[in-house]
This record gives C-alpha cells, sequence and structure tokens, in this order.
C-alpha cells in the first residue's frame, strides 16, 4: 500500500523542463545540480520508478516520487512477435485512452552495431481518415502530451528485454535508437506537442536521440512541413502519398482534398532543397486499387529529378478490409517501373504481421479489454 496520490495530475518526469525541476528544487532548499541528477536517475535504463534515484538522499526521493510520475502510461500490454525482432504494445494513459508503439530490433551484421526502430504515435487515434488504416477507421481521440510521446520510447528504453540477445551489447544499443513517429495519428496536426518531444529526445541530459535518428511521416500537412524546414531541418521527412493522382489521393488519403499532389511534393521538394536531406515518399501497395503500371509511371514521374526515394509498402490489410497488398510479383514490378526511372526505391519489410503490428491494429483487437499494470516484458 502507499499513501501517495495515484496517477494523479502530476508532470511525468519525461517533459519536466529543466527549469521548472531547478525553481522546485530550490524551494525545498536543494542545489541546482540535483536536476541533473533526477533527469538522469529517471532516464537511466535499470529504474524501475522514481524510488530508484538512488543518487538522491532518500526525503528528497519520496519528495520526486510524490511531485512526479515515473510515467504518463499507466499499463501496457506487449506482444512479440519475428522470433523476439519484432515487440507491439497498446499503451493505456491516465485518462482511459489507448495508444501503441512497436519495437524492431535489427541485429548487427559482420562488425556492426545492431539498429533499434521504435515506431511511436503521436495522437491517440487521428482525423485524417484513410480508409486503409485501422487508426484512420476509428476515428480521433485526442492530442498526445509531449511527455506522453517521449514515454513510449521510454517504455522500450525501461524494457529489460532491450538488453537481451547476442548481439546486442548489454546496454549499448540503447544509444542507437531510430524513432519513427509511424504510430497512430498524424503528427504535424499535433505539431507543437511533436516537436516538443523531439527537442526532449535531443536532450543529452536525457536520451539524447540525435535529430538525424528521428523521422516524422506525415500524411500531408504543407504548414507542419514547412515548419520543420525552420524549426528541425535535421529531422528526416516521410510523406505517406500512396497515389499518383488527385482522383484516387482524395479517397486514399483524405486530407489531400485540402493539400493536393502538387502542394506536398512541392512541400517535399523544398524541405530537400534547404536541409539537402533526401526525403522518403512512402506508398502502400493495394491489390488493384494504386498498383498499376499507369501508378507507377505517374508517381516515378512525381518522384524523378529531386533528392527523394520511394519505399514501397505492401497493405497489411486491416481486419474486415476490402483490400489485400499487392503480391510479391506486382510489388517487384511497381518497383523497377520507380527504378528504371532512376528513383531509388526500397520495398519495406512487413514486420510483425502476427501481431496485427500495422498502425492501429493491435489496438482494435484489444478494445473494450482490460490492460494490467506494466510488465516487463521478456521473450518466450
Ligand atoms: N499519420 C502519419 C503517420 C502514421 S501512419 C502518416 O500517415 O504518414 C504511418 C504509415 O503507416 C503511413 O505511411 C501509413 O499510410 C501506413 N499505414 C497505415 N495503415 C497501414 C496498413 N494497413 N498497411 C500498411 N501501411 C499502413
Ligand atoms: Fe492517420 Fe496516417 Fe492512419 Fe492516415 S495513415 S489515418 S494519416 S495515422
Amino acid at each position: 500500500m502507499t499513501d501517495r496520490p495515484v496517477a494523479g495530475n502530476q508532470p511525468a518526469i519525461s517533459e519536466v523542463d529543466p527549469e521548472s525541476l531547478t525553481a522546485w528544487l530550490a524551494a525545498r532548499g536543494e542545489p541546482a545540480y540535483r536536476a541533473a541528477q533526477v533527469l538522469a536517475g529517471a532516464h537511466r535504463p535499470t529504474a524501475t520508478s522514481l524510488d530508484d534515484l538512488t543518487d538522491l538522499p532518500r526525503p528528497l526521493r519520496g519528495a520526486v516520487a510524490d511531485a512526479f510520475r515515473f510515467s504518463s502510461i499507466v499499463g501496457s500490454h506487449a506482444l512479440v512477435a519475428d522470433g523476439g525482432l519484432t515487440a507491439k504494445a497498446v499503451h493505456e494513459l491516465a485518462d482511459g485512452q489507448r495508444i501503441e508503439s512497436v519495437l524492431m530490433r535489427y541485429p548487427a551484421r559482420g562488425k556492426g552495431i545492431g539498429r533499434t526502430t521504435i515506431c511511436i504515435s503521436s495522437q491517440a487515434g487521428c482525423a485524417v481518415g484513410c480508409p486503409f488504416c485501422a487508426t484512420g477507421q476509428a476515428g480521433f481521440g485526442r492530442q498526445l502530451t509531449a511527455g506522453e510521446i517521449v514515454d513510449q520510447v521510454l517504455h522500450w528504453h525501461r524494457d529489460p528485454w532491450l538488453a537481451l540477445g547476442a548481439d546486442w551489447r548489454p546496454g549499448g544499443v540503447r544509444s542507437h535508437y531510430n524513432i519513427v513517429f509511424m504510430g497512430m495519428g498524424e503528427p504535424l496536426n499535433n505539431v507543437d506537442r511533436v516537436f516538443h518531444a523531439v527537442r526532449l529526445l535531443n536532450d543529452p541530459a536525457r536520451l539524447g536521440i540525435g535529430a538525424r535518428h528521428i523521422t516524422v511521416s506525415t500524411s500531408g500537412v504543407v504548414p507542419g512541413i514547412d515548419r520543420m524546414i525552420d524549426e528541425l531541418p535535421q529531422v528526416n521527412l516521410a510523406i505517406s502519398l500512396h497515389a499518383a493522382s488527385d482522383e484516387l489521393r482524395d479517397e486514399l488519403v483524405p486530407i489531400n482534398r485540402k493539400w493536393p499532389i502538387a502542394e506536398v511534393v512541392a512541400a517535399g521538394q523544398r524541405f530537400a532543397a534547404r536541409t539537402r536531406r533526401r526525403v522518403s515518399l512512402e506508398y502502400v501497395l493495394i491489390d488493384g486499387m494504386n498498383d498499376a503500371p499507369a501508378q507507377a509511371a505517374g508517381l516515378a514521374a512525381l518522384a524523378s529529378g529531386w533528392l527523394c526515394h520511394v519505399n514501397l509498402i505492401p497493405l497489411n490489410p486491416t481486419p474486415g478490409s476490402r483490400w489485400s497488398g499487392t503480391d510479391a510479383v506486382g510489388v517487384r514490378r511497381f518497383a523497377a517501373t520507380i527504378e528504371q526511372a532512376g528513383v531509388p526505391v526500397t520495398v519495406r519489410d512487413t514486420r510483425g504481421r502476427e501481431i496485427e503490428a500495422a498502425c492501429g491494429q493491435l489496438h482494435a483487437q484489444l478494445a473494450g479489454r482490460p490492460i494490467g499494470t506494466a510488465v516487463p516484458m521478456v521473450p518466450a
């Protein structure tokens, strides 16, 4: 039993800014250097609660644990796939909203080091409403706070499972995260909090993840892309194109009615020209929908002559969907057309199919079922 407030309105430690932390400490007669100790302790991968901040004197530790939350995530349900290389979690937030994150491990080859990509959500639900996306079908819940965004990364950072595996030096892998905003939500419809979260992730006093290891994926919010150019030019940009004609894109990515293809591609070109960073054009391949030769030629034309590459993703069908993914032969044929136009093209591996890893799917499966408190995950 504890007499502490449970999941109240205390700010999560992941989003407390150093100035207010220092002020809070000063009000207790504590020196400013304690702020760095609190942040370092809370971001240590082995921390399991704010009571673990053993650098602090015991009374102060208790006061910190009363004033702040260890995480804004109150419970998680995790599933492992791909022989332990992929894991997905549904997280429950203090008000009962649920979001998803996915972790993908890429083992080291030769003398290289393994990579770990963490896919995070920016909103509970999404208002864009793409018909092939489970999140889009479920509608919009609410914006996530910067702390709720960062806490998804911290969830995996604190998971002992991350330290396991022959290819991973214990602890070492943690400095090599790639973060992708490809979970639930449209990040550039929550732009201030997403940018704040990126800065928190960058902060060397916290996780210290370099901006070049972070990717924002957008359905095409043009003003948000322009803000990325000005405010976060080192963060990678992915644009979910999914169609080469406005008629089809109006249906597949309804935000196209506001910012049609020409405007989105022009924004991508501005980003590439100003930042000298290659933009990724995402294209979900849906059988009989957007995978005909004419659409491949249209995409090749849109992608030619500027610093971008095309990433093809066979659709991961959502339950009850009338659509299916393009087969392997169709994907190869489509990719060849893009390649022949001199545009770099990759095919995204479909990690985690058996755990409903596509955006919003596990969330839909667990709807209405209880989620336990956070359990560290260790593969079977
Ligand atoms: N809202 C942003 C980021 C989250 S979605 C965006 O749309 O870009 C991340 C990516 O997953 C997008 O490219 C999206 O189109 C894709 N996606 C969504 N549902 C999918 C599915 N069922 N199969 C394959 N990719 C999907
Ligand atoms: Fe929203 Fe992206 Fe899903 Fe479209 S694909 S509904 S923009 S999360």
